[in-house]
């Protein structure tokens, strides 16, 4: 009953700015006007603004429905009652109770045509998907290229524990809007043409929540901690936004979830860096192995060090490819580029010294002889 209730309660003229004798028209400028001021998309987590907009949909739910209206009307006329200022007579209005037979036969007989309209409330819901959301993951250099299999923590909206995400109060049932009879979209008809557009009243839900669920406040969702299990493949990049289908926010109504976006921040690594599916890997060599040339062992990502043979004449800043040694994923596989860096001693033994200069004192011609000419 407490729709009804509140009809003796409510001013819904008084809600909607307008004069008891205003048109339909009049009141559905004052209803778009006052719903766009409050519509909770433009007062995000502003719960005035919900109140408000919840408020002047109630109103605009009865005066919009010719029945409706008119029973409002004759519940107004039957005065007097305490929550409309000027009506005069004692205050607090008709009695409640339960055990009030009289006053509850009455309002049975005028109401019945809000009561017929319940049955149509699940037939009629309006599905809408569930928001995205988005959470960060800092993974080590290795857990990126090698992929991953993790728990994420996140607070986010998920469907209310407590009514299920229907939004009303646990024994209470949404009834069929009625200013789209449930259907969740009204016609609007423009000429030889009829288009639907989201019913304004319900917001396209067909339902209407007389009494809302206490823990989500009548929106079906409501903020907790939340465990997601994620599989990441290999080869993640530093800031890559990986997105994981319907494992966001929960959709109203049977609509279908949203999705989950990992955002993920990757670690620097001691030795390797990375290149697309290639890693990449600075090693230094002697002076004689880049002369003579060498094969030296280098690491690789999977701990097992690798070979590589330098020809003779390998020069400082030259680039050198190892197949298959990069980032690994299911599809293919990326190389280990090696880049020598050659490096020159800043002290050295007396044998090196006396090399060094056996070198220096052999007929090299100089490698400056083009910027002389
Ligand atoms: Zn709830
Ligand atoms: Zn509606």
């Amino acid at each position: 009953m407490t729709a009804q209730r509140e009809w003796f309660e409510k001013d819904y003229y008084k809600i909607l700015g307008v004069a008891d004798t205003a048109t339909p028209k009049e009141i559905t400028k004052a209803y778009r006007k006052l719903a766009r001021e409050s519509h909770p998309d433009a007062n995000p987590g502003n719960s005035a603004a919900e109140d408000r907009f919840k408020e002047i949909s109630a109103a605009y739910d009865v005066l919009n429905d010719e029945a409706k209206h008119k029973e409002y009307d004759e519940v107004r006329k039957m005065g007097p009652m305490g929550g409309f200022g000027g009506s005069g007579g004692q205050p607090g209005g008709y009695n409640f109770n339960a055990g009030d037979a009289g006053l509850g036969d009455l309002l049975g007989q005028m109401f019945t045509g809000g009561r017929q309209r319940r049955g149509g409330a699940a037939s009629g819901v309006g599905p809408r998907r569930g928001g995205d959301l988005e959470a960060s993951l800092t993974l080590t250099f290795e857990d990126a290229a090698k992929g991953l299999t993790t728990t994420l923590h996140l607070t986010a909206d998920t469907q209310c524990s407590t009514c299920n995400g229907s939004g009303a109060k646990p024994g209470t049932m949404p009834h069929a809007c009625g200013n789209c009879g449930g259907r969740g979209v009204v016609d609007d008809n423009q000429g030889f043409f009829s288009f639907s557009t989201p019913c304004p009243v319900c917001q396209g839900s067909g339902t209407i929540i007389d009494t809302p669920c206490p823990t989500c406040r009548g929106t079906g969702v409501e903020r907790r901690p939340r465990e997601v299990n994620v599989r990441l493949p290999a080869g993640v990049a530093d800031g890559q936004r990986i997105r994981l289908k319907g494992r966001g926010a929960p959709g109203r109504n049977g609509g279908p979830p949203g999705d989950l976006f990992v955002v993920c921040k990757v670690a620097p690594h001691r030795l390797f860096g990375r290149d697309g599916k290639n890693l990449t890997l600075k090693v230094p060599v002697t002076f004689a192995e880049a002369v003579l040339g060498a094969t030296i062992q280098v690491p690789s990502l999977d701990g097992l060090p690798v070979s590589l043979r330098l020809k003779p004449g390998t020069q400082p800043g030259s680039r050198h490819r190892i197949k298959g040694k990069g980032i690994i994923s299911s599809s293919d596989a990326g190389d280990l580029i090696v880049t020598v860096d050659v490096v020159v001693p800043t002290t050295l033994s007396d044998d090196e010294r006396a090399a060094v200069e056996q070198l220096a004192a052999a007929d090299t011609p100089s490698p400056r002889q083009h910027l002389s000419d």
